[in-house]
């Protein structure tokens, strides 16, 4: 029997209903895809419990486990109040370096979108997870440190545009070669593996030409010369396009895009308009990954959504989607696509959580619980 311990992070709000979901379903595919294979879940604290239990919001062992074990699975956390750590998905990203945040969109059939052809988006993005304005290096308005900051830029550095130096916050966007080229490295990588047909670097070099730019030229010469074979053959296409311009692209003719590269801010923006085009954040999954160590956390993208916390409406689906990236991940893929057939036969029948199965036109509404034993049947 082949068993791997996946720590798993329960999370806050509906955290635990969506874990629970996920796990249940997982186990019942892998159980029916193969007869020598199974998941040891390990528990690990974080969040909202592991500060009333252990005093802390990633207690060290958390972020041990998945050291050791190099993969995981977390549920949304709430964010920490007052000092300490900014934000926990933050924290375990940066201290385990995992650079790219990887999210697959695609559309399930029988899920309503607000797009005509929501059939048409099946892209898969790559958001550089460590740099950009997202670095968190910024001073508040009226501090010394931005009065600081703005006497240096004018001193030493000769910025004469800052407008209103006296009331100005300031942000830090620093985008590095080597931190584009692993990320632009990964995405290439990923469409060969997958024989995907094109990588788009999503920037905004026209404006910011050294950061955004740099990740443009950066990307192209990388291509060029780890990856000439696959280009000159036609195996493989690399293309760009402005942020603003793919946003729109991406609405009028989706079909264009397959794998998107793209820096930290526009990332987050552009997951977030997809996912509304195939059915929402319900069903969005995500991970975190660094390629090179081979390290994975893979979790729901929405938050802990207290409004329905503890109902038994929440729609599983981003947890579960994102268990299945990471089946993927373990190279474990019947088990992976039983799900997706599970889910395709559910959706195409009207049966989902209310969030979605009210906006269809042959939708029941099941709770989670039902939801989840109706997937389970399914497989
Ligand atoms: P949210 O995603 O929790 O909720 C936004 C709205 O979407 C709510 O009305 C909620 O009920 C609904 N919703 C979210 N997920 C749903 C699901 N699976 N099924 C049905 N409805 C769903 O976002 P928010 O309100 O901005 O954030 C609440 C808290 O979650 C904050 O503390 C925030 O910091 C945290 N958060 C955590 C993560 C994470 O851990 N990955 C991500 C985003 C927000």
């Amino acid at each position: 029997m082949q068993t791997v311990t996946i720590p798993f992070i329960k999370g806050d709000g509906v955290g635990p209903e969506v874990t629970s979901a996920m796990q249940q379903v997982l186990d019942a595919a892998v159980a029916k895809a193969y007869s020598d294979k199974k998941i040891d879940w390990l528990e690990v604290p974080a969040g909202g419990s592991a500060f009333e239990k252990y005093g802390s919001y990633m207690p060290d062992q958390t972020v041990e486990a998945f050291k050791k074990y190099g993969i995981g699975i977390k549920g949304p956390l709430m964010t920490p109040v007052g000092g300490g750590i900014r934000s926990l998905n933050v924290y375990l990203r940066q201290t385990l370096d995992l650079f790219v945040c990887l999210r697959p969109v695609r559309w399930f059939k029988g899920v309503e979108s607000p797009v005509k052809h929501p059939e048409n988006v099946d892209m898969v993005i790559f958001r550089e997870n460590t740099e950009d304005i997202y670095a968190g290096i910024e001073w508040e308005s009226g501090s010394p440190e931005a009065q600081k900051f703005c006497r240096f830029l004018q001193d030493e550095m000769g910025v004469s545009k800052v407008r209103f130096p006296e009331t100005s916050a300031f942000g830090v966007k620093p985008v590095s070669k080597e931190g584009s080229e692993r990320l632009i490295r990964a995405a290439i990588k990923y469409a060969l593996d997958h024989n995907r047909p094109s990588v788009t670097l999503v920037h905004k070099g026209n404006i910011m030409k050294f950061t955004e730019g740099g990740f443009k030229k950066w990307g192209y010469e990388l291509a060029e010369r780890e990856f000439g074979d696959a280009l000159a053959s036609g195996r493989l296409v690399i293309k760009d396009c402005i942020c603003d311009a793919f946003l729109q692209n991406a609405l009028l003719k989706p079909e264009d895009y397959s794998v998107v590269a793209t820096l930290n801010l526009n990332g987050d923006y552009i997951s977030d308009q997809l996912a509304a085009q195939v059915g929402g954040i319900g069903i969005a999954p995500g991970a975190n990954i660094n390629y090179a160590t081979g390290r994975a956390i893979f979790e729901a993208t929405h938050g802990i959504a207290p409004d329905i916390a503890g109902k038994d409406i929440v729609n599983p689906c981003s947890n579960i989607l994102s268990g299945v990236m990471m089946l993927e991940h373990l190279g474990w893929n019947e088990a992976a696509d039983l799900i997706y057939a599970a889910l395709e036969k559910s959706f195409s029948e009207g049966f989902a959580t209310a969030d979605l199965a009210r906006f269809m036109p042959n939708g029941k509404s099941l709770s989670t619980t039902e939801f989840t034993k109706h997937l389970i049947s399914i497989l």
